[in-house]
C-alpha cells in the first residue's frame, strides 16, 4: 500500500477508462512498481521532496501516485483525455496542494509557468509521441535545460535506440542526441504483462541525467545536420552520405583522422562533434 487511496482496477472499472489505442493507453496497474520508477528517478537514491516533477499521459494515476508517494513537492500532471480528470481529482483532493492536472495536448502545452526549479520529468509516454517529446526536451534553446533529469518509459527498441553504443544496430541519431549532453541509461525493463492491456512489445524505462555542459563542443544545427545527412544513408560510406553537405568532403575528413570510407554507425560521438565543429568553423 503506498497510499490510501483504492487499488487501480477500481478506479478504472469506477470511471469507466476502458484504454484507447488511439492514445497509447497502456496503464500501469501495479502501484509498487509506479513507486519504483518514481524512485528510479532520484539518482541519488533519496525521495523526490525537493523537486516539481512534470509528468506526461497520467491516465488514471498509477505512476502520478507513486510520484506523491515517494515524496515529489510537486506534480505537474498533463492529461489529454478527458475521461481521466476526474480520478486524477480524486487523488489531488488526497495530497492537497501537491498535484496539478492540466488537460491538453502535451505538444501543445508549455508547462513551465506552472513548475519551480529544480524539475524531473517522468513518464509512461503514449507511444505516438514519446520520441517527438524526448528530442524536443533534448533540443531546449540552451543548455543546461529546464530539466534535472528524465525518466521515461518508451518501447524497449526506443530505449535501446536511447543509449546505444556504436557499431551496435540501434545506434544512431537519437543515440548521439541524447547522449551528448546526458547521461543516459535503462534502469529498469518491463514485460508486457506489466500493463493493462497488455502491448505488443516489451517497455523500459530511461534516466537520462543533464549534463551541466556538452561532452564536446560543437553547434547543436550543425550536429544535427552531420548526423542526420549520416544516418539517412547509413548504409552508404561517409563520403557518399556527406556529399551534399560539402563536396570536398573527402579530404575534410581525412584531415579531421577519419576514413571516408567508414559508415555512420561506427563513428562515434568525439568524431561527429569534431565534424560538426569542423564544418562550422569553414562555412561561408
Ligand atoms: N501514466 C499512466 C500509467 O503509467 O498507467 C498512463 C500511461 S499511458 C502509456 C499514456 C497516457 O498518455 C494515456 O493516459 C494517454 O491518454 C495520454 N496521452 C496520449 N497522448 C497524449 C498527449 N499528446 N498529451 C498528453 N497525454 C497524452
Amino acid at each position: 500500500m503506498i497510499d490510501a487511496l483504492p487499488p487501480l482496477r477500481d478506479v478504472i472499472a469506477r470511471h469507466d477508462l476502458r484504454a484507447k489505442k488511439s492514445l497509447g493507453q497502456n496503464f500501469l496497474l501495479d502501484l509498487n512498481l509506479t513507486a519504483r520508477i518514481a524512485r528510479a528517478a532520484d539518482e541519488r537514491g533519496g525521495d523526490l521532496s525537493g523537486c516539481d516533477v512534470l509528468e506526461v499521459g497520467p491516465g488514471p494515476g498509477g505512476l502520478t501516485r507513486g510520484l506523491l508517494a515517494e515524496g515529489a513537492r510537486h506534480v505537474l500532471a498533463i492529461e489529454k483525455d478527458p475521461r481521466c480528470l476526474p480520478a486524477l481529482a480524486e487523488i489531488a483532493a488526497a495530497h492537497p496542494g501537491r498535484l496539478t492536472v492540466l488537460q491538453g495536448d502535451a505538444l501543445a502545452i508549455d508547462p513551465l509557468a506552472h513548475l519551480t526549479p529544480p524539475i524531473r520529468i517522468v513518464s509512461n509516454l503514449p507511444y505516438n509521441v514519446g520520441t517527438e517529446l524526448l528530442v524536443r526536451w533534448l533540443t531546449p534553446p540552451g543548455w543546461p535545460p529546464f530539466w534535472q533529469s528524465l525518466t521515461l518509459m518508451f518501447q524497449r527498441e526506443v530505449a535501446e535506440r536511447i543509449i546505444a553504443r556504436p557499431g551496435s544496430k540501434a545506434y544512431g541519431r537519437l543515440a548521439l542526441l541524447a547522449q551528448w549532453r546526458a547521461q543516459a541509461r535503462i534502469v529498469l525493463t518491463l514485460p508486457p504483462e506489466a500493463f493493462s492491456p497488455p502491448p505488443k512489445v516489451s517497455s523500459a524505462v530511461v534516466h537520462l541525467t543533464a549534463l551541466p555542459a556538452p561532452r564536446y563542443p560543437a553547434e547543436p544545427a550543425m550536429l544535427q545536420r552531420v548526423t542526420a545527412a549520416a544516418f539517412n544513408q547509413r548504409r552508404k560510406m561517409l563520403r557518399a552520405a556527406l556529399r551534399g553537405l560539402d563536396p570536398m568532403i573527402e579530404s575534410r575528413l581525412e584531415r579531421l583522422g577519419i576514413a571516408p570510407t567508414a559508415r555512420a554507425e561506427t563513428l562515434d560521438l568525439a568524431a561527429f562533434c569534431a565534424l560538426a565543429r569542423d564544418l562550422s568553423d569553414t562555412r561561408d
